[in-house]
Parts: structure tokens; sequence; C-alpha cells
């Protein structure tokens, strides 16, 4: 186990929080990373995530960032801190430092995929209530497929988006598929609209029901 990963593990992040003058209701603070009026952050065990401008990290990146120090300076002011005994003088590893890139590198990819996951249900959604005016004038038209799926997907869109807004990094993880499957919709009605603009199809046209 690294110095970092010891760290990670006899501190927690709500702990830590405290200690250096965070103060907490139900585990959301305000955060200390962007100028916030209502606390939008969340304080995990193991990490924090700001639903505001999110900014998200471990015990170590948290200490560093409310004390405006390195990493390296936070662990060391937690190991003194929390009085954890660690030798922190020793040179650091070379399996500390390419772990410390490999997370670094994790915890990157998962913002940019959170980021584009939020857009792509938020896009969906939009796209969902929007097909809700497509629904036909009378009993005999042949229904709009967006209005249909429109019928058969809203409340399911709306509980994932509900889940991911209100689920920790875990949770959100296991919507991927879902993440994917609204995507490639949006992507399927974006090549239909370009289809329709270049055969000069009005915006209107009704077409068969697809499902
Ligand atoms: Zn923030």
């Amino acid at each position: 186990m690294t110095t970092f990963e010891i760290i990670k593990e006899r501190v927690t992040v709500p702990r830590a929080a405290a200690y250096y003058g965070i103060t907490s209701r139900n585990g959301m603070c305000c955060c200390f990373e962007h100028n916030d009026k209502h606390p939008s952050m969340k304080l995990y065990e193991k990490n924090y995530h700001c639903f505001g401008c999110g900014a998200h990290g471990d015990v170590i990146a948290l200490v560093a960032s409310i004390l405006g120090v390195s990493m390296i300076e936070a662990a060391k002011r937690i190991n003194a801190d929390f009085g954890l005994g660690l030798d922190m003088d020793k040179p650091i590893s070379r399996s500390d430092i390419i772990m410390i890139h490999r997370k670094r590198q994790e915890e990157q990819d998962y913002i940019e995929w959170e980021n584009h996951a939020f857009n792509v249900l938020s896009e969906y959604h939009k796209l969902l209530l929007e097909w809700r005016s497509n629904a036909p004038e009378s009993a005999d038209d042949i229904p709009d497929k967006h209005f249909v799926e429109s019928i058969n997907t809203l409340d399911y869109c709306e509980y994932i988006f509900d889940s991911f807004l209100n689920g920790n990094k875990e949770e959100r993880l296991l919507m991927k598929r879902e993440v994917e499957c609204f995507e490639q919709r949006i992507y399927a009605y974006r090549r239909e609209c370009i289809t329709c603009v270049a055969g000069g199809k009005g915006k209107d046209k009704r077409t068969a029901v697809f499902l």
C-alpha cells in the first residue's frame, strides 16, 4: 500500500473537512472551489463532489484545495495533524508517482464522462418533451414515431436523470448503458433531421411508427 493510499484509508473526507474548518449539514457543504452561496458540495467517505462546478477529489485533494498547497504538502499536513506517524520525508517512490498519475487520469476520465452523460441525459429529456407536441390530431392519424417514443420513454428517462443527479460516482457509473442508449437515440434523430433537410421534407412531415 502506498503512503497516499494509507492516508486515504485512515482519514475520511468528512473528518478532514471538519478539521480544516468546513461546516457541513447532512454531508452537504458550500464548495470551496467556486463562489458557492448554497451548499452544492457532497462529502462522501472517500471523496467529495460539487454539483455546481464539478470539483471532485479524495481527502488529499480536499486538503490541498482548502489550504492551497500541493498534493504532497497536503499529505504531509494530514500525516502531522492526524498523528498518522508515516515517514513522509523519504523520497516519494516510483510506484507512488505512477499511482498518482493513474488516479489523476482516472479522475479526469470520469469527470469528462460525467459531463458528457449529463449533457446526453438533459438533451434526450428535452427532445422527449418536445416530441409530445407531435401528438396525432385525430384518432385516424398515424402517430408520429417520435411522439410514440416520448410516450414510451419519458418516464424512464426522467427516472434515470433523477437517479443520476442524486447518485454518487459509483451509482452514476452504473448508468453507462442507459446513457449510451439515449445517446444513440439522439444521433439517430439528428441523422434523420439531416436526411429530412437534404430530401427537402418539411419539419412537420409525419413519419410512420417504427416500434
Ligand atoms: Zn463547486
